[in-house]
């Protein structure tokens, strides 16, 4: 029976399937407009096919489930669209949120300065408008690749013709004991931060284990906050995984002025505390007292899907330059992959923003059916206090390198080289700097006239070979 509110649609039955209910059907529920039994059948009378199932009106719908909620897969979701793609895309991501951007949560979020909207990458209506189902709160918990389903952690047995992997990546545990006292925390997603934040009163204090890029720009916040911060770091300097004693100098100048205590070569050991943290104890039984730590130690890509499913991993999920894994139908973007770097000439794993946007693109490029393949140069950037921070390259394997500007004005740039070659750069408070040295990695470069901020940059660019 038609119903009668209904009644003036055309009915055009494009399918009959025995077994209801739609998920195992390869319907989705929303999608059966019009369904009426008819002894044991349901006939399907408008309805998008799941899994890329031939219909028996010949029709193929292709289907992109993309697993994740972060930066990749709500790049990668945007990009089918605009790479033309008609047929379904579903997003499912395990967190409580449409997909959002990390980097606000060290920074404006942490403050309070944004709020959870600015933090979305896209606001919701845009997943709407664009015909993109996205399941919040719902984890992937295992991929069946001949079969070309996953399951989901709410039941759910979903088919895809095409999956894409954009499960990140998470932080790495500090294994010490009492390293699961409350006041202890990670930085990774909303609801970290959200944690930190009732934390975060003035006048406490705060250790922060691990002096890289997340743990200063925690540090800075905290203590524009009113907060006691120090920042331990077992290595002789800060940042030194990821940039240069200049620039690690330069950072510890400035945390220190601003009033945090940076204490290297100070390795944590123990959190101290009953029930609730009091405490870091540090190698050698010196303890700081604490009211909360946050601990920043790096991260480790979200592989264990892939690797159950059988595919390459690798210090990450490995991928081709098309983003394609060794499984035909399975892709894979972000923080999660080991991929080729064609300007460096090796595999790299990279944990930035424009990382995980690009090779979304890219990846979407292909699933689109417009080959493309990923070579970007490596970048990345950090705010902190009034610095801007934006590097490329990796400086830390560079022979040599040459100042641009003073960094007692807070706005120079360092450039780095092999030989003639320029490599890498950090520039500090200096977009323009950073602009050319993008286009100038992997030339050969006069850096004596790079270094002299009488010379215009374009004319440096230009005489680049
Ligand atoms: C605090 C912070 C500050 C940062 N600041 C900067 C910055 O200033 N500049 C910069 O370039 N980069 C920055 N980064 C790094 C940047 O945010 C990451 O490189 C980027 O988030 C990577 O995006 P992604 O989508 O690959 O992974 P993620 O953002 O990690 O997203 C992966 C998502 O997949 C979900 N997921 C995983 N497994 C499953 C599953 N089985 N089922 C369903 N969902 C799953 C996860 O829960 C997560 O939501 C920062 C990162 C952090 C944490």
């Amino acid at each position: 029976m038609v119903p009668a509110n209904q009644a003036h649609v055309t009915l055009r039955v494009i399918d009959v399937v025995h077994r209801p209910p739609p998920h195992e059907t390869g319907y989705r529920d929303s999608e059966l407009k019009w369904a009426m039994s008819r002894s044991s059948a349901l006939v399907v009378v408008s309805a998008v096919t799941m899994a890329g199932e031939r219909t028996r009106s010949g029709r193929i719908a292709m289907t992109i489930v993309i697993v994740g909620g972060g930066h990749a897969a709500g790049q990668a979701a945007a990009s089918l669209r605009q790479e033309k793609y008609e047929g379904e895309i579903l997003v499912i991501g395990e967190e409580p949120h449409i997909p959002y951007q990390r980097p606000p949560l060290s920074k404006q979020y942490l403050s309070g300065e944004y709020g959870l909207d600015r933090v979305h990458l896209r606001p919701a209506r845009f997943y709407e408008s664009k015909d993109i189902r996205v399941r919040s709160g719902v984890r992937v918990e295992s991929i069946d690749p001949d079969r070309r389903r996953v399951a989901c952690s709410d039941g759910a047995e979903i088919g895809y013709d095409k999956l894409l992997l954009a499960t990140g990546a998470r932080p790495r545990r500090l294994a010490a004991p009492g390293g699961d006292l409350p006041g202890i925390h990670y930085l990774r997603t909303i609801a970290d931060v959200d944690a930190i934040r009732e934390d975060f009163q003035p006048g406490r204090r705060i250790v922060i284990v691990g002096g890289g890029y997340i743990g200063l720009e925690v540090a800075a916040i905290a203590t524009k906050a009113g907060l006691l911060v120090t920042v331990l770091e077992m290595e002789d300097r800060i940042l030194k995984r990821v940039t240069t004693p200049t620039m690690s100098a330069f950072y510890e100048d400035i945390h220190t002025g601003q009033g945090v205590e940076i204490r290297t070569e100070m390795r944590a050991e123990s959190f101290a505390g009953s029930d609730r943290l009091s405490g870091v104890v540090c190698a050698g039984g010196e303890v700081l007292p604490a009211d909360l730590a946050v601990v920043g130690i790096g991260i480790q890509p979200n592989v264990e899907l892939a690797e159950a499913a059988g595919l390459e991993c690798n210090n990450g999920i490995v991928v081709d330059e098309f983003t394609r894994t060794d499984d035909p139908n399975i892709f894979a973007a972000g923080d999660c992959t080991n991929h080729p770097n064609p300007v460096f000439g090796r595999r790299l794993r990279l944990e930035s923003v424009p990382n995980a946007m690009e090779q979304s693109r890219v990846c979407a490029a292909n699933l689109a059916g417009n080959p493309k393949t990923y070579a970007n140069v490596p970048w990345f950037w950090s705010d902190q206090y009034d610095l801007k921070l934006q590097m490329v390259g990796f400086s830390t394997e560079a022979e040599r390198q040459v100042e641009r500007g003073d960094p007692t004005t807070r706005r120079f740039a360092v450039f780095y080289f092999d030989g003639d070659i320029l490599t890498a750069a950090d520039a500090v408070n200096s977009a323009r700097e950073f602009m050319v040295a993008r286009q100038l990695v992997g030339k050969r470069v006069d850096s004596g006239k790079l270094a002299d901020p009488g010379v215009d940059l374009r004319a440096v660019l230009q005489a680049a070979t």
